[in-house]
């Protein structure tokens, strides 16, 4: 692989990273490589490919040019030795448990989880006869009591989806680490190593989404998991080839490059946008609770300025009235779609407990940090000016619970409009 770029920044590196196009015919883009299976000059050849002895390319679902090129962009990014690509994020963090736990085995979750993988440790491999203890991460003292010698894993989002909780990440690996033979992984969907760089923390392996912000337009779906390279290997010989075959299919690889040449722009972008709506919607009478990483209400801002670049584009928040004012919100949004999914140009909403969390019961969303009101907003890329039209028009119709305090409220949030368009 061409590794020139290595000393460059962050862009330079999401642009550039490990191509030049005098190696392929000029082309400035590099070519997508759709085939299955590689030739081999002679049978001794294929054996030793086979053997792990070299290093050439020999069957798609094991590794491929395309593949190869947005894995190792994705490992310099996440300041990793080497990355494994996947048909999905849940397909990542599949293919890594599965390599990294066996029968018998503990692993430590976070409270909150993205709703399927908290379905693939409880309805998955809780019933393969691994353990699953979900410990509050905030809490070292109750991470040191959970861990133990059959700890395999501690696995944990920061940022959370959906709730936002974060976990300090540098806090954590240190502790868990002190065990022999615990592998601590981190999924940095909500972040992108634009704004968290986990293994810099001290984690070992990092898991994405990158259907979400890695790719950016909501076209694809695609997951990464970066690490060391012994771990890496192991990841992609038993959790990809054989455990999942969860392999990303090279068009894909080519959209999600294109994607990260444009990652810290639209990161940027996300984090001014949400920024705006958040203390819009904290500013707004209909409204009980904000969370965003951006807020000096946020319960751990100061883990958040240390901790990540930027607050992010994620915002969760609950209106007075609940479950009931927050579908009439959603319902009144006219620019913000009504999606799950996340990370993408179009600003989305969406409902937790009916929705990205209905994998959970309302028992175990109770106990695990997810209120029944939350909705969820993934801010886009659109103007401001027109974003904050759209929810102060939604929230002025929750305002019939509040009679009186109507006029104050669209006075005052006009007045942030103003001041935010003339930001941007
Ligand atoms: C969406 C998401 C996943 C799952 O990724 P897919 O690409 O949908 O399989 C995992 N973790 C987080 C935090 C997510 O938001």
């Amino acid at each position: 692989m061409n590794n020139k770029h290595n000393a460059f920044g962050f862009s330079t590196r999401a642009i550039h990273h490990g191509y030049d196009p005098k190696d392929h015919h000029g082309a400035l883009v590099p070519p997508i490589y759709l085939s299955a299976t590689f030739a081999f000059p002679t049978a001794e050849y294929g054996a030793a490919c086979f053997a792990g002895e070299a290093d050439g390319h020999f069957y798609t679902r094991i590794s491929n040019p395309t593949l190869a090129l947005l894995e190792s962009r994705m490992a310099t990014l996440e300041n990793g030795e080497a990355a494994v690509a996947f048909s999905s994020g849940m397909g990542a963090i599949a293919a890594t448990f599965w390599t990294l736990l066996r029968p018998g085995d503990e692993v430590i979750v976070s409270q909150t989880l993205y709703g399927c993988t908290f379905a693939l440790l409880h309805h998955g491999i809780g019933e393969f006869g691994i353990k699953v203890r979900h410990v509050d991460l905030t809490d070292l003292a109750a991470l040191q009591a959970a861990l133990c010698p059959a700890t395999r894993m501690v696995y944990c989002e920061t940022p959370a989806n959906p709730n936002l909780q974060l976990v300090d990440i540098a806090a954590v690996a240190a502790l868990a680490h002190q065990q022999p033979n615990v592998t601590v992984v981190v999924d940095n969907t909500y972040c992108t190593p634009y704004l968290q760089r986990p293994l810099d923390l001290g984690a070992d392996v990092v898991v994405h989404s990158a259907t979400k912000y890695l790719s950016g337009h909501g076209d694809i779906t695609a997951g990464i998991a970066v690490s060391n390279q012994a771990l890496a290997q192991r990841i992609r010989l038993q959790g990809l080839k054989d455990l999942t075959g969860a392999v990303m299919s090279p068009q894909d690889a080519s959209l999600l490059m294109r994607g990260l040449k444009t990652l810290a722009l639209r990161m940027d972008r996300h984090c001014s946008n949400a920024q705006a709506v958040a203390e819009a919607l904290q500013a707004h009478p209909a409204v009980e609770r904000v969370t965003y990483p951006g807020l000096r209400s946020f319960a751990q801002y100061e883990l958040a300025t240390r901790q990540m670049k930027m607050p992010g584009g994620m915002i969760a928040f609950e209106l007075k009235g609940g479950m009931e004012t927050g579908r009439r919100f959603m319902n009144a949004l006219k620019l913000f779609t009504r999606a799950v999914s996340l990370g993408d140009a179009e600003s989305l909403a969406q409902h937790p407990a009916s929705m990205t969390h209905s994998t959970y019961t309302p028992e175990e969303r109770a106990r695990h940090g997810i209120s029944e009101g939350l909705v969820r907003l993934s801010v886009g890329l659109e103007d401001v000016a027109d974003l904050l039209a759209d929810v102060q028009q939604a929230l002025a119709t929750c305002n019939g619970t509040l009679p009186g305090r109507v006029r104050k409220a669209s006075a005052s949030n006009a007045a942030h409009t103003r001041a935010a368009s003339a930001r941007a």
